[in-house]
């Protein structure tokens, strides 16, 4: 039984990494699929990949930090392929300068870190919300470990400060909505292996051997593992679940 039949999913940030796979597994499970990216080709290029496979897939062009872009689209598809009934706002960047690097450096990174990761999800909710109310939808926003604490592997404070946000606009929102039948909820993936810190992984393999030695599983994740959670958190497998953040970090936060 496919889980997501008859749903429109929109996810953010969907042409690389966790985003691209939870489309992806989204798509299996029989929804329709919308993917948005700030890279008009990556989210192309993995709609392509999901309509190859039997999937239905759409894509286009989104940078979350446009408010005004995101309520236009919000109503071209709602228009082009029909009311949304599920949100998921993963489009995010992680920096790594701390707080008494350069100056301009620091101020960059609080400000392009807020403005994708938590504006961002404000922006994109905000124009889909007439939709996902109408369909009693499900929004899964992706949070991380560092929705509680601050990891030094290094991180930025301002990456810190947007995931903890993250977890404070989903209990928000599910506080406001529930009463409508919108559930919130969020996902807290640890360490997993994408684009976003390959960089890092490369010059600086031992971070990631600290991270997976803190990790009770003892490795790290793929965007795969974000799928099963995902999915779980847009059905109704999770009827009676919102406010909540899932963590989906191999037991990092349990020790
Ligand atoms: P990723 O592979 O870099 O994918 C993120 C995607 O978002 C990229 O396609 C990126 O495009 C896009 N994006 C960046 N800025 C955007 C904007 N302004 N508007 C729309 N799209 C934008 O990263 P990921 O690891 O899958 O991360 C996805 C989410 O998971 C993020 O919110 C991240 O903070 C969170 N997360 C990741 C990890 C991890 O270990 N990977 C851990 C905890 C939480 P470009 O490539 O062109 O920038």
């Amino acid at each position: 039984m496919a889980f997501l039949e008859n749903h429109i999913a929109v996810v953010t940030g969907a042409g690389s990494g966790i985003g691209r796979a939870i489309a992806a597994g989204y798509a299996r499970e029989g929804a329709r699929v919308v993917l948005l990216d700030v890279n008009e080709g990556a989210a192309a290029e993995a709609a392509k990949e999901i309509r190859d496979t039997g999937g239905k897939a759409d894509s286009f062009a989104l940078d979350v930090t446009r408010r005004e872009d995101c309520v236009a689209l919000g109503k071209e598809i709602a228009g082009k392929i029909g009311q949304v009934s599920i949100l998921v706002n993963n489009a995010g960047i992680a920096r790594r300068n701390g707080m008494l690097g350069a100056d301009e450096a620091v101020i960059k990174d609080w400000e392009d870190v807020i403005a994708i990761n938590l504006t961002g999800v404000f922006n994109v909710t905000h124009a889909f919300l007439p939709q996902i109310r109408a369909a009693k939808g499900r929004i899964v926003n992706i949070g991380s470990i560092q929705s509680f604490v601050h990891v030094r592997t290094p991180s930025s404070p301002a990456y810190t400060a947007s995931k903890h946000g993250v977890l404070g606009f989903t209990k928000a929102l599910a506080a406001e909505l529930g009463k409508e039948g919108v559930r919130v909820n969020a996902i807290g993936p640890g360490f997993i292996e994408t684009p976003l810190n390959a960089q890092t992984r490369a010059t600086n393999p031992e971070l990631a051997k600290t991270f997976i030695a803190h990790t009770p599983l003892g490795r790290a994740g793929k965007a795969e593992d974000i799928v099963g959670p995902a999915i779980f958190l847009a059905s109704d497998l999770s009827a009676y679940v919102t406010g909540s953040i899932v963590m989906v970090d191999g037991g990092y936060r349990a020790v």
